[in-house]
């Protein structure tokens, strides 16, 4: 660090992203990417636009927003553009969040959301999840502050229901609750049909996991016209070309090829069925998940020696250190052939 940082930030827990090795290649299991390569349309789309990079993006981002409108049943005025969904969150935190309304989440939950709340220096209420590592909505009752949940729940991949959210939104109508779909499309209910009704809710989703995209970085926030100004003010103060011109071209050509996406998601959801099947054959436990990842644990071994250890075989998985969930390792769903590799090598490892 320089004698030059601003004294408040010498001491930011940053976010940690997982392992992006490039020593050999791995079975990559570990930042719930998508195993399947984008879409034919989408290489086509971002070839094309590579020849008129010379040129700012849509700063509006007017064709992808209309799109994903028509596909969505909403207007493009209910719809934020985000370089990532980190980035809607991040500005979500910026416009909501202050010294006076802090933030609620999970104490088990998406790491971001306290990098946000401590870089914003907000008052974080990190809320314990149940023995089961469910999240109990009446938690959520009447908190006075903004609230954000990913929904599934990462890691655990726990799916709330749309009637237990309306809950949490009806009883916190004077505050913004922020849901984090991000693996929404494996298996969820959508909140985004809630958003005519609640002027607090902002949905957030991404391209990055069943869409094929984590490399082009593109996410969106569904809201009420008022909550997505808001989010274009702050937009418009950091960054107002946020989305390039390459990603703004892939994102619509997803859109237009979803029945591909669909049946990506479709097989994951197979191979997950399959692996926790098999995991448990192995005597691991396996909490239920609606996401493109399992979190499973076994008392035959520790998760940061598993995780170890299927590294050593050339398998990446995911291991948190945080102390009620360090017995666990975070299993992100690829191919069935990958599956497959998986589950022998933890068969040989628990041998
Ligand atoms: C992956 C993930 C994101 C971030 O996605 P990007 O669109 O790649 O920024 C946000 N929230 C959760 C819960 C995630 O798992």
């Amino acid at each position: 660090m320089s004698r030059f940082l601003r004294s408040d930030f010498c001491h930011l827990d940053v976010y940690t992203p997982g392992e992006q090795p490039r020593d050999k290649s791995y079975i990559k299991l570990n930042t719930n990417e998508s195993p399947f390569p984008p879409s034919p349309g989408v290489q086509k789309a971002a070839a094309e636009q590579a020849q008129s990079l010379q040129l700012y993006s849509d700063p509006e981002c007017t064709a992808l927003r209309q799109t994903a409108a028509k596909q969505y049943g909403l207007k493009a005025e209910n719809i934020f553009c985000g370089n990532g969904s980190d980035e809607v969150l991040n500005f979500a935190f910026m416009a909501f969040c202050d010294a006076s309304k802090g933030i609620a989440f999970p104490n088990i939950s998406y790491g971001f959301y306290p990098v946000f709340g401590n870089l914003y220096g907000l008052d974080c209420t990190q809320i314990p999840l149940h023995e089961d590592f469910s999240i109990a909505p009446e938690d959520y009752l009447n908190l006075n502050k903004n609230i954000v949940l990913a929904n599934p729940n990462a890691p655990t991949g726990m799916l709330l229901r749309v009637a237990q959210i309306r809950s949490i939104l009806d009883a916190n109508r004077g505050n913004v609750v922020i849901i984090d779909e991000a693996y929404i499309d494996f298996g969820g209910e959508s909140c985004v049909p809630l958003i005519e009704e609640y002027d607090n809710l902002l949905v957030v989703q991404t391209f990055s996991k069943s869409r094929s995209l984590a490399g082009a970085r593109l996410g969106f926030g569904f809201a009420q016209k008022a909550i997505i100004d808001d989010l274009n003010r702050v937009k418009y103060s950091t960054n107002p070309y946020n989305i390039n011109r390459l990603t703004l071209a892939a994102g619509e050509a997803a859109l237009n090829e979803q029945s591909y996406y669909d049946a990506n998601c479709r097989i994951i959801m197979e191979n997950r069925q399959w692996t926790t099947d098999a995991l448990q054959a192995l005597g691991f436990e396996v909490l239920p998940s609606a996401a493109n990842f399992i979190f499973a644990r076994t008392n035959q071994i520790d998760g940061e020696a598993l995780y170890r250890a299927l590294k050593e075989k050339g398998i990446l998985v995911r291991h948190f250190s945080k102390e009620q969930i360090s017995d666990f390792i975070r299993i992100t769903i690829g191919t069935a052939q990958q599956m497959q590799a998986l589950v022998d090598a933890i068969r040989e490892i628990l041998n």
